[in-house]
């Protein structure tokens, strides 16, 4: 049993469980575009990944976003989408456990 009410999501990428509003969200609109979803409210099918670099690269490098949101990414979503990845912050998901070849 949980104390908190928290809206909490799933990264798609590290699969980390956090509140909502630390991770960011990513939704397939009702038009099938994928966009960041910086207000977290818009409709369509949503994805969530980490404030972390590290997650958004982990997610574009392996698809996992076009096949959560059940769409494949354009080439201009995919670079829409890097380009916000590195304005976010890279740290390592996963401790000193194995890393990911960047
Ligand atoms: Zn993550």
């Amino acid at each position: 049993m949980k104390k908190k009410h928290l809206a909490e999501r799933i990264c798609i990428a590290c699969r980390a469980v956090r509140p909502k509003r630390e991770l960011v969200r990513l939704v397939r609109t009702t038009s099938g575009e994928v966009m960041v979803d910086e207000t977290g409210k818009r409709n369509g099918r949503g994805a969530y990944l980490c404030r972390n670099r590290a997650c958004w690269e982990h997610a574009l490098k392996h698809g996992m976003i076009g096949r959560t949101l059940r769409k494949p990414l354009t080439p201009e979503e995919k670079a829409a989408l890097t380009a916000y990845a590195a304005t976010l912050p890279w740290f390592d998901p996963r401790g000193d456990q194995q890393k990911e070849e960047v």
